[in-house]
């Protein structure tokens, strides 16, 4: 399957220079979708995993699915202010802008194996602070999966020692 084919790029969003790699064309293609999701389980199927990681919105997209297919428990990485309970949060830079990301202090128990999941890794800014996040409350993380890489960002070099899968290399 070539998914590039149906992922669709569009120049100057969110911000002039910018070339944003467009995923809805390929969800609302159910096969496709289907068969992204099953090749980045596949990927990860030598791991054990207790929890999958997304940060919102579009990691709960592939997030969720592979929990799902993997049945393991899904956690919610939000935008700080969303989540309702008690949270920890942490300051990122994106390849766009600066936010904060939240997660609940439950979520994620000592010792837990977590696998980080996103539809896309630009410069890694993101993947850190989820790093960041996850190991404050203690989990373990067993590596992190994409959907879209952008290898020219050199995101993974941030990520040391943490196993890197990715679907689609730009
Ligand atoms: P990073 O933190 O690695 O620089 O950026 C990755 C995050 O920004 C991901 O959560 C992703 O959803 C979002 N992102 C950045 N650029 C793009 C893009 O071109 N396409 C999509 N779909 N998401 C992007």
């Amino acid at each position: 399957m070539d998914f590039k084919e149906h992922i669709r790029v569009i120049p100057d969003f969110p911000q002039p220079g910018i070339r944003f790699k467009d995923i809805t064309t390929l969800l609302k293609n159910g096969p496709v979708y289907r068969e992204a999701i099953d090749a980045m389980k596949a990927a990860v199927s030598d791991k054990e995993i207790d929890l999958i990681a997304g940060p919102e919105a579009r990691g709960f997209v592939i997030g969720a699915p592979l929990a799902y297919s993997l049945g393991v428990g899904f956690v919610p990485i939000r935008k700080s202010g969303k989540l309702p309970g008690e949270t920890i949060e942490a300051d990122y830079s994106l390849e766009y802008g600066k936010d904060k990301l939240a997660v609940h202090k439950d979520s994620i128990l000592k010792g837990q194996k977590v696998l980080i999941a996103d539809d896309l890794l630009a410069t890694g800014g993101t993947l850190v602070t989820t790093i960041k996040l996850i190991k404050q409350l203690g989990g373990e993380i067993v590596g992190a999966a994409f959907l879209i890489e952008l290898g020219y960002l050199n995101g993974r070099d941030k990520l040391e020692g943490v196993d890197v899968f990715s679907l689609v290399k730009y």
